[in-house]
Formats: structure tokens, C-alpha cells, sequence
């Protein structure tokens, strides 16, 4: 994640007042009035400019604006409004970090970012939560914290050290949540095919022959086995289990937190047991969901999700 932006330092960074712009890529814009415009017939709140160079259009929308769309995208508006409103603060918070003077535009409408699709997707429930938030964000030694997000941690959350390497953050270092037990995985058994796993292999595949066996590395302080030995009839390969979940697919594998893999070579199937859906670094959505129902409020879910964290005013 990049380097967090010092709040404190610009004046201009309240999210209130700040405008976001938004690479929404090419296609055909019309204006329809002051305030919104649509672009390939969906319609989006700001303005709407194309970039000289490369022809692509680029949204420029004030944040809170913008929020409004995200939230509901993010997270199911039935949900409780002390899970909406975390939400919001954490998508807030993410934006303020990713704001690039030095670039044409700060964000995409996509997963790589969050997705944005304009005003059709916005909701009474989610706007709430944006308002009733409106303008805060969290925070970390005074500055923006580095904040991620996944649907179910499965028993325990990741530490974003563990997941993607570089320095280990205090705040994200994974906590126990069993808050999340509501979602449909928060336990699964999935079946792997053999050829997803001589996938996962690659060219090491040809190095380890028919496959007869496969083990998991000792897990993880959160219980996620970070690499998979394959064995096989001429030799074996130890394989990151994030290169694995990404040959399987991600739905195939909903996370890396894997308990049991027991090989079907009859059935070329290897029968998988394991917990939660996403990466499970930082805030679990199903355990925001549940905390928000024992009665916790948005500011004590993200305490507990990102400890040693502040929430202020941008
Ligand atoms: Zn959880």
C-alpha cells in the first residue's frame, strides 16, 4: 500500500471539500446538468472531462458524493447501520489515502480499487451511513491508516504482513473473530480438480509426476498455512498457497485458510476444508455485521478490527 498521506499537513485534504477523480475509461459522455452527466447511459454525480492523450474519460466528484455509491456496492444496505457506518469510515479512509496530485486521476471504478458505478447503485440505508460519518476516517500516528477489508476472516484475521509481505503493522496484525459465523463460509469443503492443482504447479509440475500426496506448512499466528507441498511419483514442490488460490480461482479456494486436503486421485479431485471468504487482512464484513448485532457501535467495530487505531474528522 502506499505511503499514507499526512492529513494534518493540507488543509484542502477534508474529504468534505475535497473532489476525487475517477478514470471511468472510454466511452460516450453526455452531459445533464451542472451536477451529473452520463457516461455509457449510466448516470454519475460531478463532471466529466476526457484526457487529451489517451481519450479516456476521467469524473471528477466530490468524495462524500462518490461514498455514496461505493458503500452500497460494498456491503448489502440490509445490513445493520453501525456495520454501514464502519463501512463508510473504512472507504473513506481509503480514498483519502490514494488521492495522487501527481497522476491524471486517483482511482478506478473497479475491485482494484472500489467498485463505483454511479448513482443507480446508491441507497437510502448506505447514504446514511456516509452522512452520519460524514468526514471521518481512520487513522494511525496521525496519519491515514492502511486499511483493507474482506467478506468473512473465518475465525481469525490475517496479518497483512503474512498475506502480502513488507513492514508488520500494529494495527493489522490479525485478531480472533468468531463474529463472522453467520456467513455461509465460515466453514466450507471445496474440490479442487487435479488439473487446477498441476496448475498451481507449473512448471514444476513436470517435476513432480502423478501426484500422490499433498501437505500444508505449519500454519500462521491465524491459523492460514502459507505454503502446500505437493508430492508425487518423481519428486515434490513447495507452492505458495496464495499461487495455489490464485490457479484454482478464488472462488474454487475462498481463502487461504485451509485446514484438511485429502487427495481423491479415483475421483482426480482433492477434497478441501477450510474457513472464510477473501484475504481476511483487516476488517471482516461478516464480523461487523455480527458485532453490530450484539450491539457494538461503528467506532467500537473498528477498534476491535484495527487496534491501537483513531477515528478523526479529515
Ligand atoms: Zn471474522
Amino acid at each position: 500500500m502506499p505511503a499514507a498521506l499526512r492529513a494534518q499537513d493540507d488543509p484542502a485534504l477534508s474529504s468534505q471539500a475535497q473532489a476525487l477523480r475517477v478514470l471511468l475509461g472510454k466511452g460516450r459522455v453526455q452531459t445533464i446538468d451542472a451536477q451529473t452527466f452520463l457516461y455509457e447511459g449510466r448516470r454519475y454525480r460531478g463532471t466529466a472531462a476526457v484526457l487529451p492523450e489517451t481519450g479516456e474519460v476521467v469524473s471528477t466528484v466530490p468524495i462524500e458524493q462518490y461514498l455514496y455509491s461505493v458503500v452500497s456496492r460494498e456491503m448489502p444496505r440490509s445490513w445493520p447501520a453501525e456495520a454501514l457506518q464502519a463501512q463508510a469510515i473504512l472507504a473513506r479512509t481509503y480514498v483519502l489515502q490514494r488521492s495522487n496530485p501527481n497522476r491524471d486521476y486517483d482511482l478506478v471504478p473497479s475491485e482494484a480499487d472500489q467498485v463505483y458505478t454511479g448513482v443507480d447503485a446508491e441507497d437510502a440505508q448506505t447514504s446514511a451511513a456516509v452522512d452520519a460519518t460524514a468526514g471521518k476516517a481512520l487513522r494511525y500516528a496521525g496519519e491515514f491508516a492502511s486499511i483493507a477489508y474482506s467478506s468473512c476472516c473465518g475465525g481469525h484475521t490475517e496479518s497483512s504482513a503474512d498475506a502480502w509481505g513488507g513492514k508488520p503493522l500494529p494495527y493489522l496484525a490479525g485478531v480472533p473473530c468468531d463474529y463472522c459465523k453467520d456467513s455461509q463460509w465460515y466453514r466450507w469443503s471445496q474440490s479442487l480438480a487435479f488439473e487446477q492443482l498441476r496448475a498451481a504447479l507449473g512448471t514444476q509440475a513436470a517435476n513432480v509426476g502423478d501426484l500422490q500426496s499433498i501437505t500444508l506448512d505449519p500454519p500462521d499466528a491465524s491459523g492460514r498455512p502459507l505454503f502446500w507441498t505437493f508430492t508425487g511419483s518423481s519428486g515434490s514442490a513447495r507452492i505458495k498457497a496464495s499461487d495455489v488460490r490464485r490457479a484454482a480461482g478464488t472462488r474454487v479456494l475462498p481463502s487461504l485458510l485451509v485446514r484438511k486436503v485429502d487427495l481423491q486421485p479415483t475421483l482426480q479431485t482433492a477434497s478441501v476444508d477450510g474457513a472464510g471468504l477473501g484475504h481476511g487482512v483487516g476488517f471482516c464484513q461478516w464480523g461487523a455485521r455480527g458485532l453490530a448485532k450484539t450491539g457494538a457501535v461503528s467506532t467500537g467495530i473498528l477498534a476491535f478490527y484495527f487496534p491501537g487505531t483513531t477515528i478523526g474528522s479529515s
